[in-house]
């Protein structure tokens, strides 16, 4: 008797450790189960982060919101069944609380209604939602709707939205997680915030983490849902124009300016061409990713057409914070939109306007901003344009042509001139400067010497660079095989061009092409380029691949006789200010043959700049200078000129 029942016990103990085991089995599998969710983490982890954006403008949004303001939050977020139920139920009741605290507002009446409506899809949505996710597993969600009016409430609601900041993120994140897998997908989490005040009214809405398959189930759902635009999940026009309208609202009680900007994508229709409508589409929907993150979080961008966007700027300060914000939409298109589309630039063309200066109300902003637009387009595409004139007089005349630089070479503004440089022994033309000339759409000839420093500031002078530099070479190709007369060409480098390989490496590519002698290209460097140690390479790799150097403005700048033999320059430009008032000016009459004897020890040839007067060019020919570039044998002349003003001196003309 004894046994068996010593041997109960025993198996009652191996019975519990059996299943303790189990139950520990069990608990490791489910935390691995959960762990193993988050591997799938990343893509949620994106939509947090956007959420968390979100609340943070929403928050900005509250904490600009007085006590006599009235807020509204919604929101919708994974739970389960019966919470989602009572939840429902909740929402109804707090909604016609809501509408209770309106009630006795009359600014705020069409803000509710429009809440009503929303808030009404949002239960429809819910309810679909509850569906879906009772089809699945045990999880739904839940909708908290809380309103209020006052101070206190106001409070109330800011306190609710920071605690889900902080507190709930990664809660809410592994409920998404988990809500997602089961439901097969139908998670939405959706913050509403609408805040109605006497003295002002601001509205934001957010709608986000819904994942494919649950949004295009929704969508069939809820056909009438249309305040987002499908491809690129921004707000869509009907959207934008409500929004707008309440913004406008608080806007014209506050007494502050608003800007509207018109995009519209540049050379889309290519793109469609290229790649078909689903590059095209892949393009929009990357175009509208760049657009937002340029964008501050108070700021409204949607899709108002095809490849048409809207943004809405709040509390626009100054026409030259919205000109640099316009600048900054067009920047980041700079980059290829997609790799495949690395040969075209997509751009973006941008008229804005301003309330309450250029519309009182949605509808003429956006027409006149949209008109705006197709002036931008009409004159060259890839910039903004304001429609109150003034505002583009305000906006700096250095930030337009900054902005200006970076379409001139696609717009052909750009010319070069080329200036003749005279051997002063025999007549002979022995080269020729190229100078680049900009005629602007609106300014007309703008001047090298100001543009130029623009363009290295910005950097669109390595563009502009890379095409001096071939058009210069293929133009005195051009005329050495058709004419004959040309030996050489000489080509102005800038700094920030100079450290950037592309201006050997064009050389190189050039050379190797048009099969011309090395030595026919000259690039004119200034002084200070030389003690660059940045610059060193790039000056030794024009060396060896055979061009000449020559030193601009010599004796202005930063002159080390060292360097002029370091690396063995060709040739030296006698500065303008050291030619002029030769022979008289007693300081330039001693310090001229001073640079030409110094020039001539070293081996180094030497040309004089700015030589206007017969005096001075018999002054310098006389002290070992044979060389001389000026207005007196000709100034910069386009390639037709300098071919007629050839042909009627003859090649040896001047003397
Ligand atoms: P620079 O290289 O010293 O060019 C000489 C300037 O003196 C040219 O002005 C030319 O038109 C002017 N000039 C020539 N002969 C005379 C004369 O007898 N009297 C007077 N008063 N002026 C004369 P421009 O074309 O306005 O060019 C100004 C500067 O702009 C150039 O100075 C050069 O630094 C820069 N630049 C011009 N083209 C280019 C370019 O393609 N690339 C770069 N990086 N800089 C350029
Ligand atoms: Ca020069
Ligand atoms: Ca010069």
């Amino acid at each position: 008797m004894r046994g068996p029942r010593h041997i109960t016990v025993e198996a009652w103990i191996l019975g519990i450790f059996v299943c303790g085991l189990v139950v520990m089995l069990m608990l490791f599998a489910l935390s691995w189960y959960n762990s193993t969710q988050y591997t799938h983490a990343q893509e949620r982890v994106v939509h947090l982060n956007e959420h968390i954006l979100a609340m943070s403008s929403l928050l900005m949004a509250l904490e600009q919101a007085d006590g006599h303001q009235r807020g509204y939050l919604l929101l919708h977020e994974a739970r389960y069944r019966d919470d989602c139920v009572r939840a429902i139920g909740d929402a109804r009741q707090d909604y016609n609380r809501l509408q209770a605290i309106f009630a006795d507002d009359r600014d705020s009446a069409g803000l509710v209604s429009r809440i009503g409506e929303l808030e009404d899809r949002k239960i429809q949505e819910l309810t679909v939602m509850l569906e879906l996710v009772q089809a699945g597993n045990n999880q739904a969600a839940i909708v908290l709707l809380r309103a209020g009016a006052g101070r206190a409430e106001m409070d109330e609601l800011r306190t609710l939205l920071s605690a889900m900041k902080v507190h709930r993120a990664q809660e809410l994140e592994v409920l998404l997680q988990q809500s997602e897998r089961r439901a097969g997908g139908s998670i939405s989490l959706m913050i509403i915030l609408s805040l109605g005040a006497i003295a002002g009214l601001v509205t934001a809405f957010v709608l986000m983490n819904r994942s494919l398959g649950a949004r295009r189930r929704l969508n069939l759902e809820l056909s009438k849902d249309k305040s987002r635009d499908e491809l690129t999940g921004l707000p869509n026009k009907a959207m934008f124009m409500d929004w707008g309208y309440s913004a406008l609202a608080g806007a014209r009680r506050e007494d502050v300016h608003m800007a509207m900007l018109y995009l519209d994508l540049d050379l889309l229709s290519e793109v469609n061409k290229l790649l078909g409508t689903r590059g095209g589409d892949a393009a929009l929907v990357e175009a509208a990713r760049r657009f937002q993150g340029a964008i501050r979080q108070t700021d409204m961008i949607a899709r108002l057409g095809e490849d048409e966007f809207g943004i809405l700027v709040s509390g626009a300060s100054s026409v030259s914070n919205v000109a640099t914000l316009a600048r900054r939409l067009i920047d980041v298109m700079a980059r290829p939109l997609l790799p495949e589309l690395h040969e075209i630039h997509i751009g973006v063309s941008i008229g804005i306007a301003i309330f309450p200066d250029d519309g009182k109300d949605m509808r003429d902003l956006l027409a006149n901003g949209r008109q705006s637009m197709l002036t931008a387009k009409s004159q060259g595409k890839n910039r903004y344009r304001f429609h109150f004139d003034n505002a583009n007089q305000l906006v700096s005349r250095q930030e337009t042509l900054s902005q200006d630089l970076f379409n001139a070479v696609a717009n052909k503004e750009l010319y070069l001139l080329y200036q003749p440089q005279i051997d002063l022994q025999t007549g002979e033309m022995v080269g020729a400067e190229a100078l680049l000339r900009w005629r602007h759409p609106y300014f007309g000839d703008v001047g090298p010497q100001e543009f130029i420093p623009i363009a290295e500031a910005s950097g669109s002078i390595l563009t502009i660079g890379a095409w001096v530099l071939r058009t210069a070479c293929e133009q005195m190709v051009r005329w050495q095989t058709e004419l004959g007369f040309l030996r050489r060409i000489s080509v102005n480098v800038s700094s920030r061009q100079l450290l950037d390989s592309r201006v050997s490496n064009a050389l190189a590519e050039f050379l190797s092409e048009s099969g011309i002698p090395p030595d026919m290209i000259e690039i004119e460097l200034v002084e200070r380029m030389l003690v660059e140690p940045r610059a060193a390479d790039e000056i030794d790799r024009l060396k060896a691949i055979g061009v000449r150097i020559s030193i601009d403005d010599f004796g202005t700048g930063y002159s080390s006789l060292s360097y002029l033999k370091r690396f063995s320059i060709d040739m030296i430009k006698i500065d303008k200010s050291f030619v002029d008032g030769l022979p008289e000016d007693s300081s330039n009459a001693s310090l001229t043959p001073t640079i030409i004897g110094m020039a001539q020890g070293m081996g180094i040839e030497v040309i004089a700049e700015g030589v206007e007067t017969p005096a001075q060019a018999g002054f310098l020919l006389s002290h070992g200078c044979r060389l001389a570039q000026g207005y007196l044998f000709a100034k910069p002349m386009s390639s037709g000129q300098l071919i007629d003003w050839v042909q009627t001196r003859g090649l040896t003309g001047w003397k």
